[in-house]
């Protein structure tokens, strides 16, 4: 059997790399390889025996080390986990939230374009956001969610 077909039937029913696993590894790395930069320039900075004696840089260096392996092994379980429905479950929950934040970003950028065009309040009621053209003076908003009506200026 080529070793093609043996990493295939190894991975049958296993979870394999999804976007959270992306995510996880990308941070394990970045993590890992913040861990080696702060390891060097603290060798750089410090004189070795200075540095490698010091309690408190060993608990940093644990943390550090310890965080990215930490980080690489959830990463190994998730990829070869076999309980696929519940990696899946996590995976759907990490992607709902990353959409929700990409959203949220796009609105922010949104809003800070149109900063001069644009007046954006939240209804007092609700804190439905909302907006309202600049420079017509005070008006009289009703909330399209609660329909709470107050004035504001624009
Ligand atoms: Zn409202």
């Amino acid at each position: 059997m080529s070793f093609r077909n043996r990493l295939y039937r190894f991975m049958e029913g296993r979870n394999g790399v999804d976007a959270l696993s992306v995510f996880i590894n990308r941070l394990s790395f970045g993590w890992l390889f913040g861990a080696i930069l702060f390891t060097f320039l603290s060798i750089l900075f410090m004189r070795r025996d200075a540095a490698a004696a010091s309690t408190v840089f060993r608990v940093l260096y644990f943390i550090a080390y310890g965080l990215g392996l930490i980080l690489l092994i959830l990463w190994f379980f998730r990829v070869f986990s076999k309980n696929v429905a519940k990696r899946q479950a996590e995976n759907t929950r990490y992607q709902y939230r990353m959409q929700k934040l990409r959203r949220k970003r796009a609105s922010v950028k949104q809003q800070w374009k149109d900063r001069k065009t644009y007046k954006y309040f939240r209804c007092p009621q609700c804190r439905q956001k909302m907006r309202a053209p600049r420079h017509k003076g005070r008006i009289r908003v009703t909330c399209s969610k609660c329909s709470h009506v107050f004035i504001t200026k624009t």
